[in-house]
């Protein structure tokens, strides 16, 4: 699968709730796990590859041999979160590019597994983290929407670039 890059305009409309928990949805979870591992990425969510779907893949040692960290989230939302850190983020949607961004440091999220079975889970450092970037992506926000005005002023050429390079390839 291909990874949507900024500014991709599907990565601004977000997904939309999953209805049907059928053979097509473990399908595109399987080939977006493929897809993260092969990028060397620990998440993944569904309008990254063009998708407008409510889910997203993660595992936070962002290793194929080891998934015991693996996750699928169909529907998910945050119910609670405690704790404020700011931490170093990437994004598959921007190669290279890198900002300390402020999330909670813990979580409580309840989701659909592929199988559409509720589960709720407490989550914290980095699968916490993870998890509030990638559910963002979802509602088709971008985590360089969430940083500090410095950190906005340091990344600004590089959106620009990647912004112009879009535009350049479209002409
Ligand atoms: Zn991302």
């Amino acid at each position: 699968m291909d990874i949507v890059k900024y500014p991709g305009p599907v990565l601004r409309r977000g997904g939309k709730k999953v209805q049907d928990f059928g053979p097509a949805l473990t399908q595109l979870a399987s080939a977006m796990l493929e897809t993260m591992y092969a990028s060397k990425g620990v998440g993944l969510a569904a309008p990254q590859v063009g998708s407008e779907l409510d889910l997203f893949v993660l595992n936070p040692s962002g290793d194929p041999a080891d998934r015991s960290g693996e996750r699928v989230m169909v529907n998910p939302e945050i119910l609670g979160k405690r704790g404020k850190e700011l931490g170093e983020e990437g994004c598959l949607s921007f190669p290279g590019l890198y900002a300390e961004v402020e999330r909670a440091t813990a979580i409580t999220v309840r989701y659909q597994d592929l199988a559409g079975q509720v589960r709720e889970e407490q989550l914290d450092e980095f699968v916490a983290r993870i998890v509030q970037h990638e559910l963002d992506h979802l509602r088709g926000v971008l985590f360089v929407d969430r940083l500090s005005s410095v950190e906005k002023l340091r990344v600004r050429n590089r959106l620009t670039d990647m912004e112009r390079r879009a535009l350049a390839a479209k002409a």
